[in-house]
């Protein structure tokens, strides 16, 4: 950053006690946070009760420990299968597609949506050399098959990749008979689908045609 009143990350090790220039450091690696803000977040930390900082750190290492991707819709889950995939409650014969882990809670906040979710951990993009085996489509795919699905609602993403990824599925998709719907437009075309307001959502979720 020209003119940044904070000097690059290799000047740190030499204006702060090394344990804080390390601190600083990795919080400065995390996305949004700048060398400013990791300062900042640094001495917040660094003026909690120990209990708090061990809370904290304790919370990152268990959540690295403990989460791992549910075996049926590959969302972030302590327990295998996840909450939704094992809820009597849930609506079984209806699946929703999502990219991103992130999709799933922005899903749920809308409490418009009680069938269960597939994530594909990623969108189709030749330009990045992300390709459908990349994905897990084979995985819906073999879900389709060997369970009563009766319709699949695509809610990828309304961007390029998004788009691409929900054309490829209608295709693989129809020949087995199962409906295949996309949530409507009215998203923000090129957002994402985890920063749209519940609102929103629900709308496009409810306006979502046979593709
Ligand atoms: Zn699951």
């Amino acid at each position: 950053m020209a003119g940044s009143e904070y000097p690059a990350r290799t000047a740190v090790s030499t204006m702060y006690a090394d344990p804080l220039a390390r601190l600083i450091e990795e919080l400065s690696k995390m996305p949004t946070v700048g060398p400013k803000t990791a300062q900042r977040l640094a001495f917040y930390i660094l003026r909690l009760p120990k209990e708090d900082a061990e809370r904290l750190s304790q919370a990152i290492l268990d959540a690295k420990a403990q989460l791992h991707y549910c075996s049926v819709c590959f969302q972030l889950t302590d327990v295998d299968p996840c909450a939704i995939c094992s809820s009597p409650t849930r609506t079984r014969s209806i699946i929703c597609v999502v990219e991103d882990p992130r999709d799933v809670f922005a899903m749920e906040r809308t409490r418009e949506y009680r069938g269960l979710y597939h994530v594909l951990h990623g969108a189709i993009s030749p330009l990045d050399g992300i390709g459908p085996d990349d994905l897990k489509i084979a995985e819906l795919l073999h879900r389709v098959e060997s369970g009563d699905i009766s319709e699949i609602i695509v809610a990828t993403n309304p961007r390029v990749e998004g788009e691409a990824t929900a054309i490829y599925l209608a295709r693989i998709l129809k020949p087995l008979g199962v409906k295949v719907t996309r949530i409507a437009h009215g998203l923000p075309v090129g957002g994402d689908l985890e920063y749209a307001d519940e609102l929103t959502l629900a709308k496009a979720l409810e306006g979502r045609r046979e593709m």
